[in-house]
């Protein structure tokens, strides 16, 4: 899946790509919990497989969440990541392993004997003859919580989600975004740990979405409630999230931040679901010993591809190097070096208003897609359909792939 240019939120004008950089560039302050050993998860899957018969919808996974994270699980339909949401609410039991919340092992305990876990479903599940207010206090009422103490929640969730006008209304007089913000009201009004949400966002159109997810933000660091997200989206992932599980055929290809995750993919199914990402093969030729990597790419046309090597790289080794669109620099003019370099034409140009973005058939056979700004500084000529192009990359740039 490939970011769609729709371009909406804060960072309006630029491009997915450019989005993502910007976030990026200004990673959460600090906030890092996985990485201080002395910190002890929130939540714990240790070796957790699920089967459906014969089917392995979950497999193997071993995964920490930290307290105030906001978590993603990330990857296509059907590769498992509802089924472990299920599995941390109690709505399905694991065949092996063990769910540990807060220290504790929940693994056999039911749904309703997870009080400190709430989760908003993808349907929103409202009922109907109710009002937003009677809504939102339901899970509070069935606790039997005093009437003058689910006022005071109510009241307090219903104002986080901006919903305060609409307490009186029923859900039919709502639109599915002012639904959402009820269910999440009334999963907040619990006042949970742990926030579970699958899809959350699925019903929204676009520009409603990207709207929703910088409120789930803020509700998220205002009630300081850690939340875990199932999407598909890897916008939503890399726009919400302090970490995201990359999930492929019910198991975990990389826990990394959204950073991390965009730079430094650690396979081809990452690089390519994460963003628009550009694949070329090759074989090392040499290993320098200087911490980078020389490769001959698959064309054997006699140039080198240089890059940050890897751990675990031999000579004669298969690779895949990747390269974001944006890393690359399009020219008109042959560069100096012949290092990093690839010769094409362009077969495909799309201006986007701050960015235009070629598409270039390469000498060896390959179709890859380089951005470049539209700046008043470009000194060259607008660059254009059959030109022949230079593309160029900074070795650091490039990240080397062994699968
Ligand atoms: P989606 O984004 O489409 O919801 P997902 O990644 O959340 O997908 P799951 O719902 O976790 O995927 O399902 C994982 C796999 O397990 C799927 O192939 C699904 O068909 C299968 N599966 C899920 N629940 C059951 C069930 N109760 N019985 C049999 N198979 C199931």
């Amino acid at each position: 899946m490939t970011a769609s240019p729709t371009i909406n939120g804060p960072a309006a004008g630029a491009s997915p790509a450019e989005r993502r950089l910007l976030r990026t560039a200004a990673p959460q302050s600090g906030f890092a919990p996985w990485k201080d050993p002395s910190k002890q998860p929130i939540i714990r899957f240790e070796n957790v497989t699920k089967r459906f018969g014969d089917f392995v919808a979950v497999d193997n996974i071993t995964l920490d969440i930290y307290e105030r994270e906001f978590f993603a699980l990330l990857g296509p339909s059907g590769c498992g990541k509802t089924t472990l949401l299920r599995m941390l609410a109690g709505f399905e039991k694991p065949t092996e392993g063990r769910v540990i919340v807060e220290g504790k092992d929940i693994t056999d305990l039911a749904p309703y004997e997870r009080s400190n876990i709430n989760m908003m479903f993808q349907s929103y599940a409202l009922f109907p003859h109710m009002t937003v207010e009677r809504n939102v206090g339901f899970g509070l009422r069935q606790e039997g919580m005093p009437e003058d103490q689910i006022k005071a929640r109510v009241n307090e969730a219903m104002s986080l989600v901006e919903l305060g006008k609409f307490a009186h209304r029923k859900p039919h007089q709502l639109s599915g975004g002012q639904q959402q913000r009820v269910a999440l009201a009334r999963a907040i009004a619990k006042k949970p740990k742990l926030m579970l949400l699958d899809e959350p966002l699925g019903a929204l159109d676009k520009k409603l979405r990207n709207q929703a997810q910088f409120e789930l933000m803020r509700i998220q660091e205002q009630t300081g409630t850690t939340f875990v997200i199932v999407t598909h989206d890897q916008e939503e992932a890399m726009t919400v999230a302090s970490r995201i599980a990359v999930m492929n055929q019910g198991r975990l290809e990389q826990v990394s931040t959204p950073g991390e995750i965009y730079e430094s993919p650690q396979s081809r199914y990452v690089a390519q679901f994460i963003g628009d990402v550009n694949i070329m093969e090759g074989k090392v030729v040499s290993l320098p010993g200087d911490g980078t990597v020389e490769i001959t790419p698959a064309s054997g046309d006699g140039r080198i591809f240089k890059a940050g090597a890897c751990e675990g790289l031999f000579v004669g080794q298969q690779v895949w190097l990747s390269v974001r669109p944006e890393k690359f620099r399009i020219s008109l003019d042959p560069p100096q070096s012949n290092v990093n370099v690839v010769k094409g034409r362009v077969d495909d140009v799309g201006y986007l208003g701050s960015i235009s973005h070629y598409h270039v058939h390469t000498e060896a056979g390959n179709r890859v897609t380089a951005l470049r700004a539209n700046s008043s500084h470009n000194v060259e000529r607008a660059i254009s359909w059959d030109d022949t192009v230079w593309l160029e990359w900074p070795a650091e740039s490039a990240v080397v792939l062994k699968a």
